[in-house]
C-alpha cells in the first residue's frame, strides 16, 4: 500500500513511519509513505497556501488552487491513488467497515487541511471525505494518521500471528472480549478461573459470552448489525431479563 499525504506539517507525520508496526512493515516493503508539503504547490511569491474568507470571518481558508495541483500531481503518480481523501470533520464517519474497504486498495492519497479547512471547491476533485468523529482537529494530520493505523494493520503481514486482528472490537461485529494476563490476583482481582482451565471449547463460549455482554451493556447499537447465532440470541435473552429484573 502507498499512502499520500499531503499537509503542511510532512515532519509532524514523519516518526509515526518509522516505528513500531508502520516502521516494520515500511522495512518489509509492505507499506509506503509519500509525505507531500502542500506548499510546494503554492506557486506564488510568498509561497502562500491560504486566504481570508470570502464573505468575511475568522480564520484563514486554503486555497483550492493549491489543493488541485497537488491531486494532479498524485495522480501522476505510479500506481494513480485509487481513492483521494479529504480529511474533514463533514465527511462520511469512519469506521472498521470502510478501513477494511480502503485496506483492499493499492494508493490512497489524502489531504490534511489546517485553518479553516479547504475551499469549499475541493469537495468536487476527491473521492471521498471522511471524518474521525464528532470533533474538531487543528489539523488532519491525526486524522490522516488514523486512517493509516487502521488500514495498515489490515494489509496482510502487517500483523504477526501475535497481534491478530480476526478477533478485534468491530471486526467480528461485537467489542472484543476482555483480555488477562499476569498475575493472577491483582489486589485482590483474580482472572476468571476458565482462562486458566486449558479447556479450549469452554474458554472459546465464555469469550463470545463476554464480547456478547460487553456490546450488550456497552454499545447495544452493535448488535443490530452484528452476525449472531441462536446461541448467542439466546444468551442476549439472558442478559435482557436479568436487566429487567435488576
Ligand atoms: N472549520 C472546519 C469545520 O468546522 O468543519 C474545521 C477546520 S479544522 C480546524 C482544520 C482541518 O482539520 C480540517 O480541514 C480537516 O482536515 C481536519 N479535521 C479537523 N477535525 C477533523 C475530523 N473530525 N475528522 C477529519 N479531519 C478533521
Amino acid at each position: 500500500m502507498l499512502y499520500t499525504l499531503y499537509t503542511l506539517f510532512p515532519d509532524l507525520i514523519l516518526p509515526w513511519t518509522q516505528e513500531a508496526i508502520i516502521g516494520r512493515a515500511v522495512e518489509a516493503g509492505l507499506v509506503s509513505f509519500n509525505l507531500r508539503n502542500l506548499r510546494e504547490h503554492a506557486q506564488n511569491k510568498w509561497n502562500r497556501v491560504d486566504e481570508s474568507p470570502y464573505g468575511g470571518g475568522a480564520g484563514m481558508v486554503l486555497r483550492v488552487d493549491v489543493a488541485a495541483r497537488a491531486i494532479s500531481e498524485a495522480k501522476a503518480m505510479e500506481p494513480a491513488p485509487d481513492e483521494i481523501i479529504l480529511l474533514s470533520p463533514a465527511g462520511e464517519p469512519f469506521s472498521q467497515k470502510i478501513a477494511e474497504e480502503l485496506a483492499q486498495k493499492q494508493h490512497l492519497c489524502m489531504l490534511c487541511g489546517r485553518y479553516e479547512g479547504f475551499d469549499a471547491r475541493l469537495e468536487p476533485l476527491v473521492t471521498r471525505e471522511i471524518s474521525i468523529g464528532d470533533y474538531v482537529l487543528m489539523g488532519g494530520e491525526i486524522a490522516a494518521l488514523t486512517l493509516i493505523e487502521a488500514t495498515a494493520r489490515l494489509i496482510p503481514g502487517v500483523l504477526g500471528d501475535q497481534e491478530s486482528h480476526q478477533q478485534d472490537s468491530f471486526a467480528t461485529g461485537l467489542l472484543d472480549y476482555p483480555e488477562y494476563t499476569r498475575p493472577p490476583d491483582f489486589e485482590g482481582n483474580i482472572v476468571p478461573e476458565i482462562l486458566a482451565s486449558g479447556h479450549h471449547a469452554k474458554v472459546k463460549q465464555w469469550r463470545r459470552e463476554k464480547a456478547l455482554e460487553r456490546t450488550f451493556l456497552r454499545r447495544p447499537d452493535l448488535l443490530e448489525t452484528a452476525a449472531l447465532s441462536s446461541q448467542d440470541l439466546k444468551f442476549l435473552e439472558t442478559l435482557k431479563k436479568v436487566k429487567a429484573e435488576s
